[in-house]
């Protein structure tokens, strides 16, 4: 729904959003309660979308200090306290919106492939094809329990989403940042485990069984092989995995000299 500068007095709740929910609202009505007007009987999740803020996003609503669910009916004058993913240490006083445990696989739309190569560098599972359409990302994430990362606010205003995030940066490697900590991914990776051309997990092969697999100036100067069980691409740390640890050191996620055990 629209917000409705017409409808008559008294018919408004008051919004208030919190920390980065506050990216999604007019710079006037970030960071301070604020009326949002409204005609007929709409639910919390329609008053929610009419303000600009993706129920996907939202993790908890104080309605005059009680949380409600996203269908709770709105009758015009409530208090509204809008929150993004809570800390856990929060989730023992409220019940949040969004189930856990939060996502560690996902799914990203059309405009964020460079950040899909740079999850799966990290171990995260990461689904990415050019020719997803919405539909199918919502579908694929529901059905495999997936986070959808977006630049498309849009489809995190679907009902059906559970998890979703509109990725704010811009470039890819602060992406990668934001995503691991709105996710509290730290824990969770995995670096040079995944293929980033296909997403599929990487084993250690033998020297012999990759021999005729990779050029053979990369057979003769390394001793550990990698293949990918999804499209049989065959690693080995080369100039570009060289290049690739030092990106991760910069970004912090790798301790300065000092690689993973193992990986390609
Ligand atoms: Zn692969």
């Amino acid at each position: 729904m629209q917000p409705d500068p017409h409808a008559p007095l008294g018919r408004h709740v008051t919004l208030r959003c919190y920390r980065e929910l506050n990216d999604f609202l007019p710079v006037a009505s970030r960071e301070r309660r604020f009326p949002f007007r409204f005609r007929g009987q709409p639910s919390l999740k329609s008053v929610l979308e009419g303000a600009g803020v993706p129920q996907a996003e939202v993790d908890l609503v104080l309605m005059n200090g009680q949380s409600v669910a996203l269908d709770h009916p709105i009758v015009g004058g409530e208090r509204l306290e809008v929150f993004p993913l809570l800390e856990s240490l929060e989730l023992d006083l409220f019940a949040p919106l969004r189930p856990r445990p939060l996502p560690d696989a996902f799914i990203v739309d059309v405009n964020l492939g460079r950040l899909a190569r740079l999850l799966r560098l990290s171990g995260l599972d990461c689904l990415y094809r050019r020719d997803f359409d919405d539909e199918e990302i919502v579908r694929l994430a529901c059905e495999q329990g997936r986070g959808i990362l977006t630049r498309d606010k849009g489809v995190l205003h679907r009902g059906a989403v559970i998890h979703g995030y509109w990725v704010r940066h811009t470039d890819p490697e602060r992406q990668l940042l934001e995503v691991i900590h709105h996710y509290r991914l730290e824990g969770r990776l995995r670096f040079f485990s995944r293929c980033t051309r296909c997403n599929g997990v990487l084993h250690v092969i033998s020297r012999d069984a990759a021999r005729q697999r990779v050029p053979a100036g990369a057979w003769r100067e390394h001793h550990h092989f990698f293949v990918c069980d999804g499209c049989g691409q065959v690693y080995w740390r080369g100039s570009h995995y060289e290049a690739m640890n030092q990106t991760l050191t910069r970004l912090g996620l790798l301790p300065k000299k000092q690689g993973p055990e193992t990986g390609p």
